[in-house]
């Protein structure tokens, strides 16, 4: 803690669990993870446990929201603060952002739990002093956040670098398991693709099991693709998958070295070693990528939603 972090209140919100916390800069001060049921309920077990641990530390400056996707990110549009098209049953027009300003009264950072998770790393974790930086993970989804000079990226809506369509490894007739696209990335590599490769759960599927030949070639597909568009100087990967597995991120960067061919300067298996690395934050990059979107906020001007009585609205937009 460097005495000036400001307390933070975050939420990283999945698809099956959610994590509430209350930090100053990367230390936690409470966490506490909550099932991922309805939206309502989900919402104000998030609150109620925020609103308990204020009443103990102090009221937080900002509120930092990371959540799976797809979000509204555009502050123009009237989708704003909402997840928006997700197939999960019952969350698609979810407004988030309103409803924790109508609580709170704060500044809210939003972005997905991605670009959160690679703000994190970029403050804190492996990613620091990169002025490109992405972090993907590979879990029940695949996805990626890119940071920019500290910004995560966004545009028309925001990457989605899961549903990257990647040259299939030589003789892979796995038809994949993606919703949208069947053998899209997140559809080879993901965890149910490796679980549906392999009939196994995929912590019980050993580092030398043959289906890590096509899944690695198709991972280093992925990120030829990431190297040669956006000039990454780090490459985190988190998620499930990979955790715990170095001999496999030395496999997914001799692939990637193969795939570049010498062509990029300054790119090859032993430069990898530094740029395609896993967490430093470890499993903690989603939840701080909450806190420092709430920082951001609390820094740049996040929507403060609306007024209460006890929480007087502060202009911050
Ligand atoms: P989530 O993506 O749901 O937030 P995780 O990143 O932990 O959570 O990913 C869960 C997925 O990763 C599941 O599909 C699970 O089978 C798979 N998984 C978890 N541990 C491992 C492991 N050690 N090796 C391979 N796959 C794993
Ligand atoms: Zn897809």
């Amino acid at each position: 803690m460097t005495g000036q972090d400001r307390l933070m209140a975050g939420i990283e919100l999945g698809g099956t669990k959610a994590i509430a916390l209350l930090a100053r800069g990367r230390d936690v001060l409470a966490s506490a993870r909550i099932p991922t049921t309805t939206p309502d309920a989900t919402l104000q077990a998030i609150g109620d446990r925020i609103e308990a641990w204020q009443s103990e530390h102090g009221r937080a400056h900002a509120l930092g929201i990371a959540s799976f996707g797809p979000l509204g990110l555009d502050r123009s549009r009237p989708d704003y603060g909402h997840i928006t098209s997700t197939p999960k049953p019952g969350w698609r027009q979810t407004e988030l952002v309103r409803h924790f300003g109508m609580r709170f009264g704060v500044p809210i950072g939003f972005d997905t739990d991605v670009a959160g998770a690679a703000l994190a790393e970029h403050r804190w974790g492996a990613a620091q002093g990169c002025d490109v930086a992405i972090y993907m993970t590979i879990g029940t989804g695949v996805g990626g956040g890119i940071v920019v000079d500290g910004r995560p990226v966004h545009g028309l809506v925001h990457p989605e670098l899961g549903h990257l369509r990647v040259r299939r490894a030589t003789g892979d007739g796995f038809a994949g398991v993606c919703p949208f696209h069947g053998d899209c990335l997140e559809g080879l590599v993901s965890g149910p693709a490796i679980a549906a490769r392999t009939g196994l759960d995929g912590a019980s599927v050993g580092n030398d099991h043959a289906v890590w030949n096509d899944v690695m070639a198709e991972l280093a597909e992925a990120m030829a693709m990431l190297l040669l568009t956006l000039s990454p100087r780090r490459i985190v990967i988190g998620g499930g998958v990979l955790q715990q597995r170095s001999s496999l991120f030395e496999r997914l960067r001799q692939r990637t070295a193969g795939l570049l061919g010498g062509y990029v300067a300054g790119i090859d298996e032993d430069s990898l070693a530094a740029l395609i690395v896993p967490p430093g934050l470890g499993a903690m990059a989603g939840p701080l990528g909450a806190i420092a979107l709430a920082e951001d906020a609390w820094n740049g001007g996040g929507p403060v939603v609306a007024a209460t009585a006890q929480n007087p609205l502060q202009n911050h937009i």
